[in-house]
């Protein structure tokens, strides 16, 4: 951090993403303030050193930056706007110096808005969704995906260097959401597309962990194989090898491939991929899935075949 580490970071959200993340601040020897609606999340993290917030209002007076990491856009909103039961929210909490990031993955125009809302008060604010997954924010290798000023994006590089390795300039602010939400219409057509074609090989009489090396070897090979193979007891770390335990959810990836449709449809876009990718996670999700990790569409492939 170019505030060096007498920075004082406050960080709201410490679901799957934001817990290690915060871990990671801290083993970098950043003062951290955490505070999330489940108080049972902030626990582990105290005894690692954070300071336990029991309010949004505790977490974020008298720090340089706040980093928020919730699930949609609805949440960021509430948060640094305020909600409807009155409830102050970060802009109107924090002192002129703060440095506002917000890394969930939301619409770009929700992004925009509070972008716009802190200017007004003095505040800079740039959105920068993640890509890498939990292994990645375990690891302090997230690619973080920057939207808003120049200077904002140089304020920003350097209070998230301690929980990524590439640092982006997507471009002005919801730039970052929108690259983000592009990838992640590529990921969930790549997930679906990896589990339609190894449940054929299995269903075909294939090892499935044969298969997926040798499409690593071959013009298949992506993401999902090398990192995230959705096939259980192929990848001992993959979330598919752990009962599906997420990882990123169901519901997160619907939503993401929502956003893309939103999108979408304001620019007049064909996403044939998308939409298909999204009907297949939302018939999933109605299906008890929607808490488990994304993966766990192999199982929509899977079971569709014993059914018949
Ligand atoms: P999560 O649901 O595990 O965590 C979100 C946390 O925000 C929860 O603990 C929730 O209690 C908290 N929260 C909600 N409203 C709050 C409020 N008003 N005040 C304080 N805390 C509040 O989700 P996650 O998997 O950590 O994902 C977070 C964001 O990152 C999402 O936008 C997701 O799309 C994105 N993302 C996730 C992954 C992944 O692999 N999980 C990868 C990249 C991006």
């Amino acid at each position: 951090m170019n505030q060096g580490s007498k920075s004082k970071v406050a960080f709201i959200g410490l679901g799957n993403m934001g817990a290690p993340m915060v871990g990671n601040l801290l083993k970098a020897g950043v003062t951290v303030n955490v505070f999330d609606l489940l108080p049972q999340l902030a626990e582990p993290l105290g005894k690692l050193g954070a300071n336990v917030s029991l309010s949004l209002q505790e977490a974020v007076t008298d720090v340089d930056i706040v980093i928020t990491m919730l699930p949609a856009g609805e949440h960021v909103r509430a948060v640094y706007l305020g909600d409807h039961n009155g409830g102050k929210g970060i802009i109107n909490l924090v002192s002129e110096q703060t440095f506002l990031i917000d890394s969930s993955t939301i619409d770009p125009d929700s992004a925009r808005l509070v972008a716009s809302e802190a200017h007004k008060k003095g505040l800079e604010f740039v959105d920068a969704p993640v890509s890498g997954g939990v292994a990645g924010a375990k690891a302090g290798t997230l690619t973080f995906i920057v939207g808003g000023t120049e200077s904002g994006f140089q304020m920003a590089e350097s209070a998230l260097c301690h929980m990524g390795k590439n640092i982006f300039h997507a471009g002005k602010a919801g730039d970052g959401q929108m690259a983000k939400i592009c990838n992640n219409l590529l990921l969930g057509v790549v997930m679906s597309g990896t589990c339609e074609a190894l449940s054929l090989g299995v269903d075909n009489g294939l090892n499935p962990e044969v298969l997926s090396n040798i499409m690593l070897q071959s013009s298949g090979r992506n993401w999902v194989l090398e990192l995230y193979n959705p096939c259980p007891g192929v990848m001992e770390h993959a979330p598919a090898s752990h009962q599906y335990a997420p990882g990123f959810m169901c519901k997160l990836m619907s939503k993401d491939l929502g956003l893309g449709l939103e999108v979408a449809a304001n620019s007049q876009s064909s996403v044939p991929m998308g939409s298909l990718a999204r009907n297949l996670y939302a018939f999933h999700n109605r299906n008890g899935n929607a808490e488990l990790d994304f993966s766990s569409l192999f199982e929509y492939f899977s079971v569709s075949k014993r059914e018949t």
